[in-house]
Order: C-alpha cells, then sequence, then structure tokens
C-alpha cells in the first residue's frame, strides 16, 4: 500500500496545466443544461419537478437540472438503503475500502472536468476548484486507509482462558446533508466516511450546487459502489431534510452548514419517534467566525499576507475563513494599510478565464445578506477597501475591509460568509486573545508571532479546533490538519483526522471463554 499523501495542487502558470482546465472548462460549456436523475437503490429516477443549478458568476446559465425528491421518493430512498445496509456491513471492510481508491483514481484521471464543473457552479476561482477537486481525492484515499487499520479493531487485553475483541461495526442508515461551499471535497467526504465505515446512507447534497454531486454518484456506481448504499436524493430541506432527520430508522446524520440548520438538526434528531429504537448520532460541522491575531514581533508583511488570503479566497465563503484580524496597538497601522494595499490589487469577476482573485457569491440569497452588513459595517467602524457590490451579471462583492470595529460589535460577532473582514486593536497580546474568543464559535485562528511564549500562550488559551502559526486560518489538508470545530462551529468531527471514520461506527466487545 502505498503510503498517504496529499493530492499536490496543480500549477496553473504552467501553460499545459492551463491549457488542460480550459479544455475541461469547454467539455463542460457543452454539456450545460442536462438534465440528472436521482438514484434510488441503483435506480435512476426522474421527476417532473427540478432543481435548476445556475452560475453565480452569469445569473441566465443553467449548469443543468437536477430531479427533486419528495417525501415519498426519500421513503423509497430509506427502504433501499436499509435493505443494502443489510449485505454491505458484511462485506470485507477492504472491499469497501477498495471502492473508494478506485473512485479516487477515477477522479484524478478526470480532475480537471471536475474541477471546471466547480467553476461553473460554485463560482470558484481555478486554484480553489482544483484545491476543492484535490481534497475529494485526498478523502477518499485518506479514509480508505483509516478503514483498512481500524479493521483489525483495537487492542484490548484477555486473561488466560478468554479471548477479548474489540471491533468497529457500522451504525445503519446515515443521512448526509452538504454544502455548497465545498459541493465536491465535503460532500464527498461526508459520503464516502460514512460508506466506507459501512453504513448507507441517503446523499442530500446543496440545492445550490448539485451536479457535481451527481457527477460523482456517477463515480461511486463506476467504481463498483452496490446498489443502494449511496442513494442521490437531493431535494428541499424542509421537506426531504426534516423528513429524514425525523425518521425512526434513522441512525445518524451527517450534517455540514450553517448553525442555525444545525441546531435545527440536533434537536429534530433528539426527539423519540414512533418505532425508534436508538439515540440518533448528529455530527454536525457548522459555522465560524474566525481571527487571526498579529502581536508586535510578527513578521508584518507575511501577516498582511494571510489576513488577505484567509479573508478574501473564494469570496470569503469557507467556514475557515478569517473574518476578524485582532492586532495589537503597536502594528496595528501597519498591518491595516498595508492589507487595504494588497486588497486593492484584488479583482473581481467571472473566473471562468482566471483573470481574477476572486469569482461571484453563490446566489442572490448570500448577495443580499453579505452586502448588508455594508451599512452594519458603516455603522460600527470605518470602511477603509471594498464595498461596493454589482449584481447586475453574477452576484460579484468587493473584498472589503472594515476598520476600527468594536471587539462585540455585529460584525466581529456573527457570521457572514463573505469577503469582509472587521479589524480591531487589542493593547496587548493577552488582550487579542481574549477579543478572538469572545464569540460563540471556534472553528480556526491564526496567530502571528516570532515570540515562543505568545506562541505558547495562544496553543493554550486560544479556544479553536483549528489553530494555524504564522500562516493563515484556511486551508486544513486531509490527514494533516484534521478539520473541526469547538462550541457553535459544531461538533469536533475533525474531517481527515484519524478519529472521524469512528464516529459513523459503534465499538462491539466479544468474550469468549474456553
Ligand atoms: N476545510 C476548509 C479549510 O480548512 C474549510 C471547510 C469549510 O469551509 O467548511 O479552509
Amino acid at each position: 500500500m502505498i503510503p498517504y499523501k496529499h493530492e499536490p495542487f496543480t500549477d496553473f502558470t504552467n501553460k499545459e496545466n492551463a491549457a488542460a482546465i480550459q479544455a475541461a472548462i469547454e467539455k463542460v460549456n457543452g454539456e450545460l443544461g442536462k438534465d440528472y436523475p436521482l438514484v434510488i437503490g441503483g435506480e435512476k429516477v426522474t421527476t417532473e419537478g427540478k432543481i435548476t443549478s445556475y452560475n453565480p458568476a452569469n445569473k441566465e446559465e443553467v449548469i443543468g437540472h437536477v430531479s427533486k425528491a419528495n417525501q415519498e421518493l426519500a421513503e423509497r430512498a430509506m427502504q433501499e438503503a436499509l435493505t443494502a445496509f443489510d449485505s454491505w456491513r458484511h462485506v470485507d471492510p477492504a472491499v469497501r475500502a477498495d471502492v473508494l481508491f478506485k473512485a479516487a483514481n477515477i477522479v484524478r484521471k478526470r480532475k480537471h472536468e471536475f474541477s471546471a464543473y466547480l467553476v461553473k457552479e460554485a463560482g470558484k476561482p481555478w486554484n480553489e476548484a482544483d484545491a476543492d477537486t484535490a481534497e475529494a481525492i485526498d478523502f477518499m484515499e485518506y479514509y480508505a486507509r483509516q478503514m483498512l487499520e481500524l479493521k483489525p479493531g483495537k487492542k484490548v487485553e484477555s486473561r488466560p482462558g478468554e479471548y477479548n475483541r474489540y471491533d468497529y461495526i457500522p451504525l445503519g442508515v446515515g443521512i448526509v446533508i452538504s454544502p455548497w461551499n465545498f459541493p465536491f471535497a465535503i460532500m464527498a467526504g461526508t459520503a464516502v466516511a460514512a460508506i466506507v465505515a459501512g453504513n448507507t446512507i441517503l446523499l442530500k447534497p446543496a440545492s445550490t450546487t448539485p451536479i457535481v454531486a451527481a457527477k460523482f454518484v456517477e463515480v461511486m456506481e463506476e467504481a463498483g459502489l452496490p446498489k443502494g448504499v449511496l442513494n442521490f436524493i437531493p431535494g428541499p430541506g424542509a421537506e426531504v431534510g426534516d423528513y429524514l432527520v425525523d425518521h425512526p430508522k434513522t441512525r445518524f446524520i451527517s450534517f455540514t452548514g450553517s448553525r442555525d440548520v444545525g441546531l435545527r438538526i440536533n434537536e429534530r434528531a433528539s426527539k423519540l419517534n414512533d418505532g425508534q429504537i436508538w439515540l440518533k448520532r448528529v455530527i454536525a460541522e457548522m459555522g465560524g467566525k474566525d481571527t487571526i491575531v498579529v502581536d508586535e514581533s510578527a513578521d508584518l508583511e507575511l501577516a498582511a499576507q494571510s489576513i488577505v488570503k484567509s479573508a478574501f479566497g473564494f469570496s470569503g465563503q469557507k467556514c475557515s475563513a478569517c473574518s476578524r484580524a485582532v492586532i495589537v496597538d503597536s502594528v496595528y497601522d501597519t498591518v491595516l494599510d498595508r492589507v487595504v494595499e494588497l486588497t486593492n490589487e484584488l479583482s473581481v469577476g467571472n473566473t471562468e478565464q482566471n483573470e481574477h482573485f476572486m469569482g461571484p457569491v453563490i446566489d442572490a440569497a448570500a448577495f443580499k445578506k453579505i452586502t448588508s452588513y455594508f451599512d452594519v459595517a458603516k455603522e460600527e467602524g470605518k470602511i477603509v477597501a471594498g464595498g461596493k457590490a454589482d449584481d447586475s451579471t453574477g452576484y460579484f462583492i468587493e473584498p472589503t475591509v472594515v476598520a476600527d470595529v468594536a471587539p462585540k460589535a455585529r460584525l466581529m460577532q456573527e457570521e457572514i460568509f463573505g469577503p469582509i473582514v472587521a479589524f480591531t486593536k487589542a493593547k496587548d497580546f493577552k488582550e487579542a486573545i481574549d477579543i478572538a474568543n469572545n464569540t460563540e464559535y471556534g472553528l480556526t485562528g491564526a496567530v502571528l508571532t516570532r515570540d515562543r511564549s505568545n506562541q505558547e500562550y495562544a496553543r493554550q488559551n486560544f479556544h479553536v479546533g483549528n489553530l494555524y502559526f504564522n500562516r493563515g486560518c484556511t486551508g486544513a489538508i486531509v490527514g494533516y490538519q484534521p478539520f473541526g470545530g469547538f462550541n457553535m462551529s459544531g461538533t469536533d468531527s475533525k474531517a481527515g483526522g484519524p478519529d472521524y471514520i469512528q464516529l459513523h461506527m459503534q465499538a462491539k466487545t466479544t468474550s469468549e471463554t474456553f
């Protein structure tokens, strides 16, 4: 077995690579507007009602139409998943892992095609799309290996005349509800983790990005996944999502998305329904309000670069995005001025041709919500870069920097999920960490410092699931920086980490005497 190593990112300054993704975008442009079915028990089901996926950079352009599940179809999918579970759970974990290895290879060969779909459907710049595809491959490669490691079970003691074992067995049918911001990586990662562990799933991708999910479902079929293990049922959250979360046969829910939806799922999942004989397990990755802290000893150029990249990469639409910069007093102006300069150099527009650092935000609702914070920004601070938006062709918002915001202001507390970063001054490092900790979230954070004692202070006191030193706070790599947060950021499930697969399993002790 080749040891796990993360998928390298593509260098698009290389002409051949640029030509390759351009060709893939052309191919995808030739496939726009196609219909994609639901997949229930291996059967392709086409419905009259559709979810239409649009290009957020070009509102008129339809990426494709996906059939839309309702409660009846969701019930059918549940029954298929229950039937498939009876056999899939007994399939050798090594065989289950092989399906993931094969799928990873299929995607690797069609890498730029998947990235092209991410450019078109999610408005990602090439490098962000490429990272999303690479992460999807990583999840498959990593979780497959994790399953092989778990296969023999964990060591427990046995006394003479006794044989004890401790094995992980799957849970049952899981509902996987995935987000639009990593429409390939997180969708595929949460799906394959559940599957390789021996569960069967109902996959409900975000309604804004269902096409890339449909393509992934095709790959899993090609890789040899048996019918009924992965059921594809895009549909409205209020109808299909709630129905399945409430379903007595649902064993677990793996959700990535907003805080409010996560709380709703958690609450509904806690209710006992007729015919239900277990406590449902909820794995939830929710929001973030992530801070970069800079002290007076830091490399200030690196600090400014890290803030800009973390705040505006993929238009700030990552739960790991830097939306707060807390800078100690003596270097506040220097860092802020440099961030403003760098921000003013960034361009925003359609990323199909790799001409812009930033593409659009995902849809009209996001555009409305994010731009509503411009008024808040004017009240709570001073807009020193950006502050304009244009939705005439696509949902474009300028990268925006807001200076002199108070630590408890709305801009410093509420998740905006867009390209807006607020700056706050701290009198010293300790106060900076206190400010960093003063939200209800706890996902990522970064500290720029050359002071070892400050670094150690942050290691102990900066309460986030992913803490980075002397770099930005986005871009966790599967298997290297397991990802997940504290408090309202979710259940700290640590995607891409050594404990992740077990969340989809239960341990069984067997003890034999002879
Ligand atoms: N794992 C991603 C990162 O480290 C963020 C995932 C998310 O936004 O949900 O940047």
